[in-house]
């Protein structure tokens, strides 16, 4: 290099910020895309691992959003981050509080659209509902998302970020230098993937997150703490125990192939033979790491003595746990909830046979936070806009 080289690269390396949106956002990146983000931007090969781990702790263990706060980092290589990177976060629009503490999130990604977020505290654990989609392509019959139109799927910025803001919201980042968070409880000890969307229809974006959501220098959840929920998309489930790892559940919700065909049309597809087939060669699917069943009860639909009888006949030979979910109506629904004492005898007939079968006792009613009643605001705004116009004529 010549003697003049070191002006020309200082002139060449002031700091010019690309506009917001322009720059690559580092929240959802693997630490392999990371790693090959930031040798794209010159940081040298050797150096790569390192100044990964650096930026990985700052943003997922301490919950830092700004560069300039990296004091590991040299300021030179943070305003060269600066430049090129961002840490954002989808947007919170409004939060609602239900009077059980249930708290709701309604948030707003890329180009508008809006998802929800549930976070159900409990006395000795906090769980968070996230959301894979925005709608749904499925259409199950007794699900709200299920009316609306798949709009997109989220990104792994998008479903991870929904982790990182609610800890924002929760105030649970811990303090640099203080503690780590693993000294007691957290408030947020568990994710489940029951929001909005079918995560299997979004795998590898599912998966980037959670692997985020997993890692031990960050947010650090062990896998026995995420369930995905799916409605049965057969070909992916052996994927999410590869790839992921995490706990699963299963939206089953009937017992026989005409009913489950109305209620999950993926039914249709992928019939409750097929499903448990391939259920029972679940790869992580043990005692300690039970399978859990997923049950809506409607009724006079699935809600029968023999249903329950027939559940537990149809699901022999798989470690399972049932979960009883008390129908969360929504306006327009074309089902009701089953009485409690309807509830109550088919939990008892499971249990008896040998299975545990908890009653999900429905939160966040108030504020329209339950099971399946997710559905944004604008979409169903726009939903209403588009039925308007159908029966005027003028869509
Ligand atoms: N798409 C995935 C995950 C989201 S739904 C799936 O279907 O599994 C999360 C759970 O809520 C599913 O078991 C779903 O069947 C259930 N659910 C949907 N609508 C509901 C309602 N109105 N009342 C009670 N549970 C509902
Ligand atoms: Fe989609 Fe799940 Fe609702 Fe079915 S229950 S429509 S798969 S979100």
């Amino acid at each position: 290099m010549t003697g003049s080289a070191p002006i020309t690269q200082d002139v060449l390396t002031i700091p010019r910020k690309l506009p917001e949106g322009a720059r690559t956002n580092i929240v959802g990146l693997t630490r392999d895309k990371l790693r090959e983000a930031l040798i794209a931007m010159g940081t040298p090969e050797k150096q790569a691992k390192m100044r990964v781990n650096q930026i990985w702790q700052w943003v997922y263990q301490w919950g830092v959003r700004d560069f300039q706060a990296m004091t590991n980092l040299a300021k030179t290589y943070r305003a060269q981050l600066d430049e090129h990177f961002e840490i954002t976060l989808p947007e919170i629009v409004s939060k609602q509080v239900s009077a059980d503490g249930t708290r709701k999130y309604l948030v707003r990604i890329a180009g508008g659209h809006e998802v929800e977020v549930v976070y159900i505290p409990e006395t000795d654990r906090g769980t968070l509902c996230i959301s894979s989609q925005v709608g749904c392509t499925l259409t199950c019959s007794f699900c709200h998302t299920g009316t609306q139109k798949l709009v997109r799927n989220l990104t792994a910025g998008e479903i991870i970020g929904q982790v990182m803001l609610a800890r924002d919201d929760l105030g649970e980042w811990p303090q640099p230098g203080v503690g780590t968070g693993e000294s007691g409880p957290r408030l947020l000890s568990n994710i489940v993937l029951m929001g909005m969307g079918e995560p299997l229809y979004n795998f590898e974006n599912v998966r980037d997150a959670m692997k985020i959501a997993m890692d031990g220098e960050g947010i650090a959840l062990s896998r026995r703490r995420i369930t995905l929920s799916t409605s049965g998309v057969v070909p992916e489930i052996a994927k999410t125990a590869e790839e992921i790892g995490c706990l699963l559940a299963v939206s089953f919700h009937a017992t026989t192939d005409e009913v489950r065909d109305e209620l999950v049309p993926i039914n249709k597809r992928w019939n409750i033979e097929t499903l448990l087939d391939a259920l029972r060669e679940y790869p992580k699917a043990s005692n300690s790491e039970r399978i859990t069943f997923e049950y809506v009860m409607l009724k006079d639909v699935n809600d029968s003595d023999e249903d329950a009888r027939r559940l537990v006949k149809l699901i022999s030979g798989i470690p399972a746990k049932i979960n009883l979910i008390p129908f969360n109506e929504w306006p327009g629904a074309p089902y009701q909830r089953s009485d409690w004492s309807r509830i109550e005898s088919f939990a008892d007939i499971i249990y008896k046979a040998g299975y545990a079968s908890p009653i999900r006792t429905p939160r966040g009613e108030d504020i329209m936070a339950a099971c399946g009643q997710l559905k944004s605001a604008t979409e169903r705004a726009r939903k209403s806009k588009a039925q308007i116009a159908a029966e005027t004529g003028t869509g």
